[in-house]
């Protein structure tokens, strides 16, 4: 039984398919459905499959708040001043109480 899950047509050529495990558009102009299952079977494609079926997708579950983007925004803002004005880096460890402290909630 084949396993079309892993592969879609190709963009530009009627004669290809994409593999979406190794991201690339393979021929099956020679031998059609034998060409999508040699290369299934291959070992080029199953080691990553198994590589990518190994892999755990991370989630963050923590959703930045409106207030970290604006604080995070004003840290890279003070940064650039710092590094604009050359500035000595002994300011550089403000910046974070600094932006706490000026960013609403
Ligand atoms: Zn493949």
């Amino acid at each position: 039984m084949l396993c079309f899950d892993v592969v879609g047509p190709a963009a530009n050529d009627p004669y290809s398919f994409r593999c979406k495990v190794c991201a690339k558009d393979v021929s099956c102009a020679h031998q059609g459905e034998r060409d999508l299952t040699r290369h299934v079977g291959g070992n080029a494609h199953l080691s990553k499959f198994r590589a990518k079926s190994a892999v755990t997708p991370i989630t963050f579950v923590k959703q930045d708040s409106h207030t970290d983007v604006q604080a995070r925004k004003a840290d890279v803002k003070f940064t650039g001043f710092l590094a604009e004005h050359n500035l000595p880096l002994a300011t550089a460890d403000r910046p974070p109480r600094l932006t706490d402290s000026l960013v609403v909630s």
